[in-house]
């Protein structure tokens, strides 16, 4: 039975191929796979076989033909209706087919299982969430785990003050900012989803792991240096990946693997092949979890700033956010900004550029300065800001922060120079919670340069030479930092 259907198929499916536009019929030829699709990816190909010895043209683009006949070509569609048009040249003579792809963008679809009896309710996030581990709220906000894609369901389990407590799996939860939730109607089920087939591929300047689910789980994620490997946790997941496609271009990443760690909790490893994080971002594209990791940059093998683009950030400003104010009435917010300036102007002449997230004294979200430095797709990013606090006759120092392990030795970097000039070393910070620090798709840095409180900082920090000064050593460290980039990239391909 199942024969007999396949050889009906093949019969019809040959009687339409053979009927082009202008009713020629071109010899031996048959679209094999892409032909008349609604498709839901980009990426679309196409295979066919004509006659041998052929010119095939696809879009007016030339296109290999082997010698059994068979060619293919991969098309970038765009949304809505994409026509392809084939030409072959056979004998002498001009043919031409064409038919159109129809690309389609998904957007999430999520299975929303409703019972009457089922007595929890559900929140589900909006753009811009992130989970917190704890109900902490310090000046920073409380210690974030990671920021999460939108659409995703999760059930209530308390409220506290401005956040609440969800569930993420049986054993595990979190807590997220009321702000970034709506509540669903009674009856509304979190989803429970098997995990389907995979892929790995290299999509320019990052690889991409996509995983297909059936509705859009919660997630953590961190990186691990030994292993060197990002490990993401799907909550809500069980297993059901039968295979994964792994493509050899990859740049980025070595090979992944997964555990399903309990009932509910998929584990995946990605092991990376470059010791030096560039940055690396989970999202959805649909219900498949997207999983992206930058490669490193191509100036970034020189070791030099040459090419490299990075984000400034200037601390605080406008009317409401002066920063730290020094005993004699100095505004942080005007500190950073200048030595902001100084920075850029430094990089500038090593060849890099520079994208600033304030470029005047005006109130600039910190939402806002993320989206700069992304729509910008910067390097790294160095932010810089005054401290404050402690007793003001003493000697403050300066510091620098970091959030994610993998940029520990970028702050350290910095650190090494700032500390050759005469002020005090406050000390090399980790898993600072500061806003800024924790996206995890560049590699970032706070830099307190000198403390607005105490007296002999406020005299040192105020100079304009001084900040000078300490901006060549911040120029200074990144290069340094680079220059370790450099030297292992070199001892692995060694
Ligand atoms: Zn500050």
């Amino acid at each position: 039975m199942k024969i007999n259907q396949k050889l009906f198929t093949v019969i019809i499916f040959n009687l339409f191929s053979f009927i082009t536009l202008f009713g020629q019929i071109i010899p031996d030829y048959k679209i094999v796979r892409g032909k008349n699709d609604t498709v839901t990816t980009p990426t679309h190909i196409i295979v066919g076989v004509a006659a041998p010895q052929s010119q095939i043209f696809v879009n007016e683009q030339s296109v290999k033909q082997y010698k059994t006949g068979s060619f293919g070509i991969e098309l970038n569609l765009k949304e809505g209706a994409n026509p392809v048009v084939i030409k072959i040249i056979s004998g002498g003579k001009e043919y031409s087919d064409n038919f159109s792809v129809y690309y389609k963008i998904v957007t999430a679809q999520p299975k929303i299982e409703i019972l009457q009896d089922y007595g929890k309710r559900v929140v589900v996030t909006k753009e811009g969430a992130y989970l917190n581990y704890g109900a902490g709220q310090d000046r920073l906000g409380g210690a974030k785990v990671n920021y999460i894609a939108s659409g995703i369901r999760m059930e209530l389990i308390d409220s506290v003050q401005s956040l609440y407590k969800v569930r993420l799996s049986e054993n595990n939860y979190a807590f997220i900012p009321k702000y970034f939730v709506n509540i669903e109607p009674a009856g509304v089920k979190p989803p429970f989803t098997l995990t389907s087939s995979w892929s790995v591929s290299n999509a320019g300047k990052s690889d991409r792991i996509r995983i297909s689910l059936e509705s859009r789980q919660p997630y953590t994620m961190y990186r691990e240096l030994e292993p060197n490997r990002l490990v993401v946790d799907i909550y809500g997941a069980a297993c059901n990946s039968n295979w994964i496609t792994q493509y050899l271009n990859l740049k980025a990443v070595d090979y992944v693997d997964f555990k399903q760690i309990s009932p509910d909790v998929f584990r995946v490893l990605i092991y990376l092949k470059d010791e030096y994080s560039w940055g690396y971002k989970v999202d959805y594209v649909g219900n498949s979890l997207d999983i992206t990791v930058k490669h490193t940059p191509l100036p970034a093998y020189s070791g030099k700033l040459k090419g490299m683009v990075i984000g400034v950030d200037a601390g605080h400003g406008g009317p409401k956010s002066a920063g730290a104010v020094s005993p004699a009435g100095f505004e942080e917010k005007a500190q950073n900004l200048a030595m902001a300036y100084m920075l850029k102007e430094q990089l500038e002449k090593k060849g890099a550029t520079v994208i600033l997230s304030r470029t005047d004294d005006s109130d600039v979200t910190l939402a806002d300065r993320i989206k700069t430095f992304d729509n910008a797709n910067v390097d790294m990013i160095v932010a810089i800001h005054c401290n404050a606090g402690g007793n003001p006759l003493k000697n403050g120092g300066t510091s620098t922060y970091y959030k994610h392990i993998e940029y520990r030795e970028l702050a350290k970097s910095i650190l090494e120079k700032l500390v050759l000039l005469d002020v005090n070393n406050f000390g090399l910070i980790g898993n600072f919670n500061f806003s800024l620090n924790a996206p995890t798709n560049y590699p970032s840095v706070l830099v307190e340069t000198l403390f607005m409180s105490s007296l002999p900082d406020e005299e040192k920090i105020t100079n304009p030479q001084f900040q000078k000064e300490m901006m060549t050593k911040v120029t200074e460290g990144l290069e340094s930092y680079l220059k370790k980039v450099k030297a292992s990239l070199k001892e692995k391909r060694d």
